[in-house]
């Protein structure tokens, strides 16, 4: 096991923003894994999986504990089933499958991190998700016991899955593709970056920093009253924050080195040296003229790292 001290993760976010990891390993195989979890257990440390640090907010003072990066690479095929380890990013994940001529991983076109993040924030696009795929997963459980599970005991919802439940680590998981149209899946693909790249800024983010709003969630015709067109989003049943952020008033609002992104108003970027203390009072912000203009609460789809 290779331990590190002191290692800055704003080096391992996408945001590039954070303070130091005490600990840091890099875990390339599941030996490796099972004794950075020994040492943590040994030295009471708190202990931080981390992917491809996309969908995190790590604070100024970093994390007091021991940060394992899974660099778990397995990816192995057999007809329209695969297995792939943690570490794999979901884009070479794509590419790959789509190379040994399978389909079903369209939605994960311009996803950025890896297989671990991806299933535990039940990541996805256009209405699909890594539920959608999934058909086994193993991980360490909270008492770092090799385990395996099935989707449906996943709690698999929006962006949510049992493993934001639990302290686990995911270690590999199974998913059932299908023998598809490759060149209209490639089109897809392609279809799909170019719209992010249209409509997504290239600063550095942490991908949306709210969910979505479910309509279940809210009363429609108080929102329509308020002056909202809702009917718009009527299709899927979710009202886009970043509609609600725009409608607020906020595209563009910056305050010190972090800005509501001009070109999707539910990612905040990076542009000068940022710090997760400006990301946090500018997330508090958004929060609160939205809540009082429009009565909705947001919540968080990035986590909080501390
Ligand atoms: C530009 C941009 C666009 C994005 N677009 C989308 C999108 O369209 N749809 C979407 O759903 N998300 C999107 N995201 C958010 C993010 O990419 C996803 O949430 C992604 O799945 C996170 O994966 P990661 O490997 O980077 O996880 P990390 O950021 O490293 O970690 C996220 C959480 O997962 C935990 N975790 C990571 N690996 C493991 C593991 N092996 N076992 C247990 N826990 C683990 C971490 O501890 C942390 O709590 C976007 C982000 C960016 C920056």
């Amino acid at each position: 096991m290779n331990l590190q001290k002191n290692i800055l993760l704003k080096d391992y976010t996408t945001f590039k923003i954070g303070g130091p990891a005490d600990y840091f390993v890099l875990a390339q195989n599941v030996t490796d894994l099972q004794e950075a979890v020994a040492f943590a257990k040994e030295n009471n440390l708190p202990i931080l999986a981390l992917g491809g640090g996309s969908n995190l907010l790590v604070t100024d003072a970093g994390f007091r504990g021991l940060v394992i990066k899974l660099d778990l690479q397995k990816l192995d095929f057999a007809g329209s089933e695969l297995t792939v380890g943690a570490g794999v990013l979901v884009a070479y994940l794509l590419n790959k499958s789509l190379e040994q001529g399978l389909t079903g991983l369209e939605f994960l076109a311009g996803i950025p991190g890896t297989v671990g993040g991806a299933i535990r924030g039940n990541a996805g696009t256009y209405g699909q998700a890594m539920s959608d795929v999934v058909t086994e997963i193993t991980y360490l459980d909270e008492n770092y016991e090799l385990k395996t599970c099935q989707p449906n005991d996943c709690h698999f919802t929006y962006r949510h899955s049992i493993f934001k439940e639990i302290k686990a680590i995911i270690i590999e998981a199974k998913l059932k593709l299908a023998q598809g149209d490759i060149s209209a899946a490639r089109q897809l693909v392609a279809d799909r970056l170019k719209y992010r790249q249209e409509t997504q800024p290239n600063e550095p983010s942490a991908g949306c920093i709210f969910k979505n709003i479910e309509f279940k969630e809210v009363d429609i015709d108080d929102l329509k009253q308020r002056g909202l067109d809702i009917e718009q989003f009527a299709k899927h049943q979710k009202i886009p924050t970043s509609y609600l952020i725009e409608q607020a008033g906020l595209k563009g609002y910056s305050m010190g080195g972090v800005q509501v992104s001009q070109k999707h108003a539910n990612y905040i970027i990076n542009v000068d040296q940022a710090t997760a203390e400006q990301v946090i009072m500018l997330i508090s912000f958004i929060k609160q003229q939205v809540r009082d203009k429009y009565g909705i609460q947001l919540h968080e789809e990035v986590q909080f790292i501390s």
